[in-house]
């Protein structure tokens, strides 16, 4: 029997391994095969209709911090997918990732670090840059 911290290490190297179509950009055909043995169909089509909408964004501060956020159909999430490799490695500010994976264990991850992390490995992710500008506003707001 394979741990759920096994199962989450095999889910990792799979999407770190995917392949990508060198016409569509996509995924091929083999790749979501893969895919398929690890997550359940919800998540993983979820997951690639919020790629497919543009909802993944990757913003870069000054300094080189990257930051992830998937717009869902109630609100923005924050979805973290660098953490250091402890007993998960990513984390995703909706109430699912609570429920379903910290909580319960029924899932691996979210719809929304699933997108984040094929969007990455896709380069399908929104990019922007944050200006210094707009941190130093939004900063002045939180600690005057
Ligand atoms: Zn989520």
């Amino acid at each position: 029997m394979i741990l759920p911290f096994e199962l989450l290490r095999l889910a990792d190297t799979i999407i770190d391994s995917l392949d990508q179509d060198s016409e569509s950009h996509y995924l091929t055909e083999d790749s979501l095969l893969k895919l398929h043995n690890v997550f359940p169909d919800t998540i993983l089509l979820a997951a690639l209709d919020l790629i497919d909408q543009r909802k993944v964004t990757e913003s870069t501060t000054p300094w080189g911090f990257i930051e992830y956020e998937v717009l869902g159909s109630n609100a923005t999430h924050i979805v973290y997918i660098t953490l250091p490799k402890a007993l998960t490695t990513s984390y995703c500010t909706c109430p699912a990732f609570n429920f379903a994976v910290l909580e319960t264990g029924q899932s691996l991850m979210c719809k929304h670090v699933l997108a984040t992390r094929l969007a990455v490995r896709l380069d399908l992710c929104v990019k922007q840059q944050i200006s210094l500008d707009y941190l130093a506003t939004v900063a002045s707001q939180r600690y005057k």
